[in-house]
């Protein structure tokens, strides 16, 4: 028996099978996850279609409805917040800052317009482009940020006027099959179901036929197999997928000033963030002094277990990422390179790695060429600025990077050059609901937040009024009279 039940035709939905979930912190089992059937994935798809029949015609009824999500996130703070920590791993008070965002994204959608432009307005006609909701959204989301990511799509997906069909990742169900619980009482019946189960209910999900539109958050891998499941019956496609950003210090940088900014940007949710500082390149001149700041940082920050005051980094979420970081360092450290600090998995119960911070090392090397998305920082060192921003960009990646000096003009002149598809100076992981945020080549396809993520749950109308009652247009007058 499931320890929480999924969302369907807002009901609360039992399931014959489970599968456990583990607390990183311990490694063990803590409680048990709805295994969703391919008849319950229908039933969900099925009650998503029906609600969307009186969902998209009333957009006073959606601004209200996230404005009530809102309020019902931030008043259940105290419920969801511990429950993200024991499946993530991620300290309490950034599980509370999830959850806050969350609440934020619904209110940042729930004011803003639906885009709509008029493009002839005259004796002839009126002609707008006006945006219509797609049908039924199937959401599928990774483990880093389960909930916060969730609402980078319920969010503008429902002000769109589409319903949706959620999965969580299998590593980290629960809380967001709470907040389907949580929602049942403010949603319409169908318009947010959330199921749970592998990562086979994520391909059932989208080659289903119902859904009109897949809105994915993942690895690239993963990414690439949603697209040619969305191929045959071209249903619509977002793709939020991995990167590897660089960060590029110049050569006018104060490195004490950039190590704070460099290392949170790194290191924030224990690296286990899709545009989080992936390696570093620094001019040969300041190099030793970079990787002595960033290094005295990884050790002091405080690693344990998310549930106990002071930490400000937990565990890896699951296993098989915890060997990958592990081998990744461990490859590195054969290949030359120096841990500055760091170096290994923790003496510890639960998948506890050193924050790490790897010195002499260079591209061409698995952590430099790879994405990491752990708790390990390569430092490179390079002579040349043209160079490294080839270096930069000679990847598949494209997700987002940031360059650091104190002549911002130049610096930004730089991030400029980075083929990614946000760029920033002297900060990193500057985000928001208003930025449109998504990736350049490998990293992913369209993007989310903003009018810009808005416009992608829907398709676009011309909405064509002619002002006479002729009924001709000069094409059509060609076989008229
Ligand atoms: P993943 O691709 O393994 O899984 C993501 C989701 O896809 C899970 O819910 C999984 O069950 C599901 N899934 C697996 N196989 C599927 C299939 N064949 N069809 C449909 N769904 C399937 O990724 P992950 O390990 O959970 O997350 C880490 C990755 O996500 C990293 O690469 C990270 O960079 C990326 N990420 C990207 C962003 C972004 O906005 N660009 C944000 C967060 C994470």
């Amino acid at each position: 028996m499931a320890d929480f039940s999924m969302t369907i035709g807002g009901e609360a939905v039992a399931t014959e099978g489970t599968f456990g979930v583990v607390n990183p912190a311990t490694a063990e089992v803590f409680a048990q996850a709805p295994e969703c059937s391919r008849a319950q994935l229908d039933a969900a798809m099925d009650s998503a279609a029906k609600a969307y029949r009186d969902w998209k015609s009333d957009e006073g009824v959606r601004r209200q409805c996230l404005r009530d999500i809102s309020g019902v996130m931030m008043a259940s703070l105290e419920e969801l917040a511990p429950l993200l920590t024991a499946e993530q791993g991620k300290p309490l008070n950034d599980a509370n800052l999830e959850m806050f965002g969350s609440a934020m994204w619904c209110t940042y959608f729930a004011d803003l317009e639906l885009p709509r432009q008029v493009l002839q307005d005259d004796d002839e006609a009126t002609v707008e482009v006006v945006h219509r909701p797609l049908g039924v959204v199937a959401a599928i989301t990774p483990w880093n940020f389960p909930v916060n990511l969730a609402f980078w799509k319920i969010a503008p997906a429902l002000l769109a006027g589409n319903t949706i069909v959620m999965k969580p990742s299998p590593f980290t169900p629960l809380s967001t099959l709470k907040v389907g619980e949580l929602l049942r009482s403010v949603l319409p019946p169908g318009v947010l179901n959330v199921v749970s189960g592998g990562d086979e209910l994520g391909a059932w999900m989208t080659s289903h036929p119902v859904s009109r539109k897949i809105s994915f958050t993942g690895s690239i891998e993963t990414g690439k197999l949603v697209a040619m499941a969305a191929a045959p019956d071209l249903k619509r496609v977002t793709l939020e997928l991995g990167g590897n950003d660089p960060a590029i210090i110049l050569d006018d940088a104060d490195p004490a000033a950039v190590a704070d900014g460099i290392f949170g940007g790194a290191f924030a949710n224990n690296g286990q963030i899709c545009s989080a500082i992936k390696r570093v390149y620094v001019p040969e001149s300041m190099y030793d002094e970079v990787v002595d700041a960033l290094a005295s940082r990884a050790k002091a920050i405080t690693v344990g277990d998310g549930t106990e005051a002071g930490n400000k980094l937990g565990p890896i979420n699951n296993a098989p990422q915890f060997a990958r970081v592990t081998e990744l360092v461990a490859d590195a450290l054969a290949h030359g390179a120096t841990a500055a600090a760091g170096g290994k998995p923790m003496d510890r119960p639960g998948y506890f790695f050193e924050p790490t911070v790897l010195s002499g090392l260079s591209d061409g090397v698995r952590i430099v060429d790879e994405e990491q998305f752990g708790p390990a920082l390569p430092v490179i060192s390079y002579r040349d600025l043209d160079d490294v921003v080839e270096r930069a960009n000679g990847t598949h990646f494209g997700l987002s990077g940031s360059v650091w000096g104190t002549d911002t003009d130049r610096a930004a002149e730089v991030a400029g050059r980075l083929e990614a598809g946000t760029a920033w100076v002297n900060v990193h992981l500057a985000m928001g609901p208003q930025f449109p945020f998504g990736g350049f080549k490998w990293s992913g396809i369209g993007v989310e937040n903003g009018p810009w993520g808005l416009a992608e749950f829907t398709d676009i109308q011309t909405m064509h009024r002619a002002k006479g009652t002729s009924g001709l247009s000069p094409i059509s007058s060609m076989v008229v009279g």
